[in-house]
């Protein structure tokens, strides 16, 4: 099952669709979660929470969206974070340099060239407009900041966040100081993001408005090396494609880190916590790699960085991105505000960062699409059951003879605990495949014998088969059923 199917599942069940989609112009990028894309959604972020968050003793803080100029100056995204865009002088079009040569000649251009060498590829490839076979312009920077003006006399400059994690770097010392941490701390954080891409496209691939969910781990460098945690994963199996290779392979974490594949035991446990986050999402792990990045592929403000792809219909897709910033953001802060960022470790030091930024949009269409099956008569979407975001369906067999009210009766109990919904109307059968293509992992049905003995049948999403309880032992049942896993 690939992209078109998951695409038109979300639009007819209400996962995800355009915003202002009424509106025959409405902006591309932007993109709206239903009800049922809410709810995944919601336990997506949930699971992170209790895998990565509170697994590991992480604070998490909630950061305003809009921050001022002088905090982009200090992060270096007033000058660094620019795409370099080429527009068509006859249809006035704008394009992503960089993209253009990749179509043409079919394999990845590095982010860094610069708009001389983006040129020369240009005019050698003789790339023209896309949409009119026009000639293109030279190669310019284009900032992916949105900016904003704050006030209503001499507005002040601010721009809406293009990463949520600078928040976290301008709350550290405070939270730092009041939550009495130690290093390593790490700091989460999830919320919206904004970037003016020049191109979005394919729903929630690449948006304009995006939910992360960023951790940064402040640690002490001279510390790094050696974890006390690091034991807890070093059996860990993590497969990886080092910046040589056009493989992957699978390295245990102590293996990896023996072989200075990977920096230090630090980085080694986080990248382990994150895929055995991913490994409960129900993405198999053989569709997941650990990319290296090359310098010309790294963010600018990243020493060392490693991507976690999940392979999908549209080819290798990022979820996260694993960047050692070093100490260069609250270096800038630093400078930036005047004030002393560096904090007590055995000494005075500034904390370096490593950083797992997570894109949510990207992680629910992966879960999505990996876990929508078609079987004969079926499709399937086959998420674990605690992320599924109808968890029980309720129906009556037939709508006499009572049966409709104890269906409600039951719809009512069961309401308060858990996301139910209540159908009534179609054969049953149809009313079973309604559920089992949003991944409802129980569905109870009040029939005649309900009325005489006070059981119902609850039907499992999976075997498709049906077991008879009593009325009184349902929420217990649904209760196990869809519990997050522990430990
Ligand atoms: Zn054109």
């Amino acid at each position: 099952v690939g992209y078109e199917e998951v695409a038109k599942l979300a639009l007819e069940r209400c996962f995800f669709f355009p915003a202002a989609e009424i509106y025959g112009d409405a902006l591309a990028g932007f993109w709206e979660y239903g009800p049922l894309g809410v709810s995944l959604k919601n336990r997506v972020v949930e699971l992170w929470r209790r895998e990565m968050v509170r697994r590991d003793g992480m604070l998490e803080v909630d950061g305003s969206v809009i921050l001022p100029e002088r905090v982009f100056a200090a992060s270096g995204h007033l000058r660094g974070f620019a795409d370099p865009v080429v527009e068509c002088l006859r249809c006035g079009s704008v394009h992503r340099a960089d993209k253009l040569i990749e179509q043409i000649i079919g394999a990845l251009v590095p982010e860094k060239l610069s708009e001389k060498e983006l040129d020369g590829l240009l005019e050698k490839n003789q790339a023209r407009c896309p949409k009119c076979g026009g000639q293109l312009s030279k190669t310019r920077r284009f900032n992916m900041m949105f900016k904003l003006g704050v006030g209503a006399r001499e507005a002040a400059p601010a721009y809406l966040r293009p990463e949520t994690c600078q928040s976290i770097f301008l709350d550290f010392p405070r939270v730092f100081r009041t939550m009495r941490c130690k290093l390593p701390a790490a700091l989460a954080q999830v919320g919206r993001s904004f970037r003016n891409e020049i191109s979005p496209r394919q729903g929630l691939i690449r948006l304009r408005e995006m939910i992360q969910a960023e951790i940064e781990i402040f640690f002490n460098p001279a510390k790094a090396g050696d974890y006390h945690k690091f034991r807890l994963v070093e059996d860990c199996e993590l497969s990886i494609q080092p910046l040589d290779s056009s493989e992957r392979k699978p390295f245990s974490c102590k293996q990896a880190v023996k072989e200075g594949l990977i920096a230090n035991e630090l980085i080694a446990y986080y990248m382990a916590l994150l895929q055995q986050f991913y490994d409960k999402t129900g993405i198999p792990g053989s569709e997941m790699r650990y990319r290296e990045m090359g310098a010309e592929e790294r963010a600018f403000y990243a020493e060392q960085g490693w991507d976690l792809e999940v392979r999908t219909s549209l080819g290798w897709l990022e979820l996260v991105a694993c960047n050692y910033r070093t100490d260069y953001d609250l270096r800038g802060h630093a400078r930036e505000s005047g004030r002393d960022l560096a904090i007590m470790d055995e000494g005075k030091v500034l904390p370096h960062v490593f950083e797992l930024s997570m894109g949510i949009d990207r992680t629910v269409y992966s879960i999505m699409e990996h876990s929508l099956t078609r079987e004969k008569e079926r499709l399937v979407l086959k998420v674990p059951p605690y992320l599924a975001p109808i968890q029980v369906a309720v129906f009556p067999l037939v709508n006499r003879k009572g049966l409709p009210d104890e269906a409600k009766r039951i719809h009512n109990m069961l309401r308060t605990s858990f996301d139910v919904f209540y159908d009534d109307s179609g054969s049953i059968g149809r009313r079973y495949r309604r559920q089992d293509e949003v991944g409802t992992p129980c569905c109870v049905t009040v029939d005649y014998q309900t009325m005489e003995d006070k059981t119902v049948t609850v039907r499992d999403r999976d075997t498709m088969l049906q077991d008879r309880t009593g009325v009184d032992a349902i929420l217990g049942h649904i209760r196990e059923k869809v519990s997050f896993p522990s430990g």
